[in-house]
């Protein structure tokens, strides 16, 4: 059961490390970069062709992601073989004398990292860790054997200081990355309890509040009411004319509007206010601690943003407009009377021409 959770949590991670795997990936690009103009520099193509080829496939790895954003198992696996194949043909065809060693070692924690994330910790990485130090040992051991430039002392100097600075670098971010992890078990464990309730409790799509954490929310504010007197706001947005809009610009493109239009309302009507996927494209949104007037004042904002707001999908950049409906529980004892009363409010701004804000 236990482990079950950890290899949860790992999933957890996998999702949410994303940012970690594209900084290795740009890091991984530069130093590259950085490599082929050095072997360019000392008249190695061979090397320098293979490191190009290598830029060609980290390059690739950055717009490969699947629908949620994600890069699969196997490009962090594909990745970390390249930099220790490439690795090795320079310690073959540049000699054991130029720190790549140091490079080759520091592979150890990349693969613990990047195992770690892809699984629970796994005796994968112990295979690998290995392995690179076998090969370490037999390429010393081969001494020099298949080398094809020798190398002037500056350049030398230069690419021993280069090579330490890239494995000191690999070393401290995959081993604070890894030791950071697997320390963050019972943390990670709560952070996955409350990634599973946000699942449960938001809309896929817009990522709004559903409608049942959203009634939660209401019956607070109803309690408290009841109890001190504390008047709340209710307000239902609905978007213009978005039947016509899906049967102009397809559906795909209304799911992108709607996306857009929800984030431009959280982020318009700010913290301490909360906003639910009410239905299809309806939005509604509680002000728990406002008047009637500073809600209406916040919301007219929102209108406003969301009419200037163009939208860009594929070659298409379109804009749609929204209509608001107000009401506050002052004049309403119970909640669904307060919601049927932004909706009336609603129908009215639609009746009178859409893209406003009423007030019931
Ligand atoms: P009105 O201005 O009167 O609101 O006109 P309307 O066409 O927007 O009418 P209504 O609000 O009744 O239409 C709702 C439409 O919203 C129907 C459906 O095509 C669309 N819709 C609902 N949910 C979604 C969704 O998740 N994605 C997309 N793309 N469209 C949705
Ligand atoms: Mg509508
Ligand atoms: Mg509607």
């Amino acid at each position: 059961m236990k482990r079950l959770k950890i290899v949860k949590h790992n999933f957890d991670k996998w999702v949410y490390n994303t940012n970690i795997f594209t900084f290795l990936v740009w890091t991984a690009l530069v130093v590259n970069v950085i490599y082929v103009v050095l072997f360019m520099c000392v008249r190695h193509f061979l090397l320098a062709v293979i490191y190009s080829g290598e830029i060609v496939y980290f390059f690739s790895l950055l717009n490969k992601r699947d629908e949620n954003g994600r890069n699969s198992g196997f490009q962090m696996i594909g990745m970390t073989m390249c930099i220790y194949i490439s690795t090795v043909l320079s310690i073959l065809l540049l000699g054991a004398d130029y720190s790549f060693n140091s490079i080759l070692l520091s592979m150890i924690p990349v693969f613990f990292f990047v195992e770690y994330l892809l699984m629970d910790s796994s005796i994968l990485s112990y295979i690998s860790s290995a392995v690179i130090l076998i090969t370490d040992i037999i390429l010393v051991l081969l001494n020099d054997r298949f080398v094809t430039k020798s190398l002037t002392v500056i350049e030398k100097n230069i690419f021993q200081s280069f090579n330490w600075i890239v494995s000191i670098f690999f070393t401290v971010f995959s081993a604070t990355v890894f030791m950071a992890e697997v320390f963050n078990i019972s943390s990670g464990l709560t952070n996955q309890n409350r990634k599973l309730n946000e699942l449960a409790n938001h809309d896929p799509l817009t990522q709004l509040l559903l409608r049942r954490p959203m009634q939660e929310y209401i019956d607070k504010c109803v309690e408290q009411k009841k109890l001190y007197s504390k008047d709340y706001v209710v307000c239902i947005g609905d978007i213009d004319l978005f039947k016509k809009f899906n049967d102009e610009y397809g559906h795909d493109c209304g799911d992108v509007v709607l996306k857009t239009v929800s984030r431009l309302i959280a982020d318009g009507v700010g913290n301490g206010n909360y906003v639910c996927r009410w239905g299809g494209e309806e939005i509604l949104i509680l002000f728990p601690d406002n008047t009637m007037y500073e809600a209406e004042k916040v919301i007219e904002k929102v209108r406003v943003t969301i009419e200037k707001t163009i939208i860009s999908y594929k070659d298409a950049n379109v804009h749609v407009t929204m209509t608001f409906g107000i009401s506050s529980s002052e004049k309403h004892i119970m909640s669904h009377e307060v919601i049927e009363s932004a909706d009336k409010a609603l129908y009215k701004g639609k009746q009178s021409g859409r893209n406003k804000v009423c007030c019931g």
